[in-house]
């Protein structure tokens, strides 16, 4: 609602103006913070906020609102992506040359197209793209992601993001001087948060030390930055939550959490990634249902990546090795042992899939996260809060996360209900964000 002042014979008399409220009535509304389902609701939005959520016909409406029937449909919050790599795949092509505005415009556009609301790119970054893409005010009509920045992420030579295509782009330290300046530098960018991989890289690394990354995590909180660690071992992890770190980018893979450290993680309130749909994916020894034809994923993935990209991704499977499935399918239980005891202990468990490594493309990923959490042996209804306000709270974005009176529209309106399968997520009829309806027909052409 916007009040206009009017001037008639020298008498103030204020209008109110009916200006751009819409009222979304009828749906099932879940708000993201785990607050309980609203079954037939009504969503007031003005501008690019939300002004009321309530049941249908529980509070009044100016007579010009314009009132759109969900009837059916289920109106969730946008995902919020916690750990993506955008700018590095183009067609078939996974290299640092691609690293452009436009690649990285295609991807933000990708993430959009799934329901991705914000992604949070997570340290492999070179020059001041990103910074400069973060900076820039949106224009119109949505047509990609938010996006939040971690800029260069900090590791001991060799044991940063392993791949070619990220080569020269993570600071390499071997002293806490080198570790403090880079994290100067970083706060002099406005970094959103700090990332820092603490690995070996199966041995042919030397890792970042506990003196080096305790002093990268005291100068970040000097800072007032948090630190997210890439961690590999079960005893680093542990040394880690005793230093103080703020989040896991990764579960420890070479064995189950152990109680004490899920207990030191829900203690210290350190957020955790599950970033199990990488791990997931050899574990299939033919063709997953979210690539066959005809599957919501994959109708998704026909619009938003190429032909050749699609069948690419599909024929990984058509040559599996079953020994290699069985190595794979007992690593992968680790990780899914280990998010089932954080959530049971109530950790802060948050959306991140490690979107963006070749062929696991944006908004596909999240969207496969989810079901995987689900799987896991998290509730739907648990996924959806990792996925929304949890997340937007770990990404300290307090306007948008949650449906409710006070925020943006930022949601999704789905054709079925994500709590009895989450992975109706992926029916997605409308996404508005900021209030704005999102044409996702026209993000295609960015993403191809
Ligand atoms: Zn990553």
């Amino acid at each position: 609602m916007k009040w206009g002042i009017a001037l008639c014979l020298g008498v103030v008399v204020a209008t109110s103006v009916a200006e751009g409220q819409t009222l979304y009535e009828g749906a099932r509304v879940i708000a993201g913070d785990g607050s309980a389902v609203i079954e037939r609701a009504a969503v007031l939005v003005d501008q690019q906020m939300i002004t009321r959520v309530g049941a249908a016909g529980s509070f009044a409406v100016p007579a010009a609102t314009t009132r759109i029937d969900l009837t059916g449909k289920t109106i969730m919050p946008a995902l919020i992506a916690t750990h993506v790599h955008p700018g590095f795949q183009q067609g078939l092509s996974y290299s640092a040359a691609n690293y452009t505005r436009e690649t990285v415009v295609g991807d933000l556009a990708r993430a959009l197209y799934f329901g991705v609301s914000v992604v949070q790119s997570m340290g492999i970054e070179s020059g001041d793209l990103l910074y400069q893409m973060r900076d820039e005010p949106v224009k119109g009509r949505p047509n990609g992601a938010r996006l939040q920045v971690t800029g260069r992420g900090i590791g001991s030579p060799n044991a940063g993001p392993g791949g070619a295509a990220y080569a020269g782009i993570a600071y390499e330290v071997t002293t806490e001087e080198q570790g403090r300046k880079a994290v100067a530098e970083l706060a002099s960018r406005r970094v959103d948060m700090v990332k820092i991989w603490v690995d070996d890289r199966n041995g042919r690394a030397p890792k970042l030390s506990a003196p080096l990354y305790r002093a990268i995590i005291d100068e970040s909180h000097q800072r007032k930055l948090r630190v997210i660690a890439h961690v590999f071992y079960h005893t680093d992890a542990v040394d880690l939550v005793d230093a103080g770190i703020d989040a896991f980018a990764h579960l420890v893979r070479d064995t189950v959490m152990d109680d004490a450290l899920v207990a030191a993680i829900v203690k210290k309130n350190v957020v955790v990634m599950g970033n199990l749909t990488t791990p997931l994916k050899p574990t299939f020894v033919t063709l997953p249902s979210w690539l066959t034809a005809g599957d919501p994923m994959a109708t998704l993935l026909g619009a938003a990546v190429t032909p050749p990209a699609l069948a690419r991704m599909q024929g990984y499977y058509a040559k599996r090795e079953l020994q290699a499935v069985e190595g794979a399918r007992q690593r992968y239980r680790i990780l899914q042992q280990s998010l089932a005891k954080l959530n049971a202990a109530g950790a802060r468990i948050v959306l991140g899939a490690d979107t963006g490594l070749e062929d696991h493309p944006f908004g596909f990923a999240e969207q496969l996260e989810l079901q995987a959490m689900v799987e896991a042996g998290m509730t739907p209804a648990q996924a959806i809060v990792a996925a929304t306000s949890r997340a937007a709270a770990f990404l300290n974005l307090r306007d948008t996360g949650v449906l409710r009176a006070g925020q943006r529209a930022d949601f999704l309106v789905l054709d079925a209900n994500p709590l009895a399968d989450i992975t109706n997520t992926r029916r997605i009829s409308r996404l508005v964000i900021g209030g704005v309806e999102v044409d996702r027909p026209s993000l295609i052409p960015l993403m191809r």
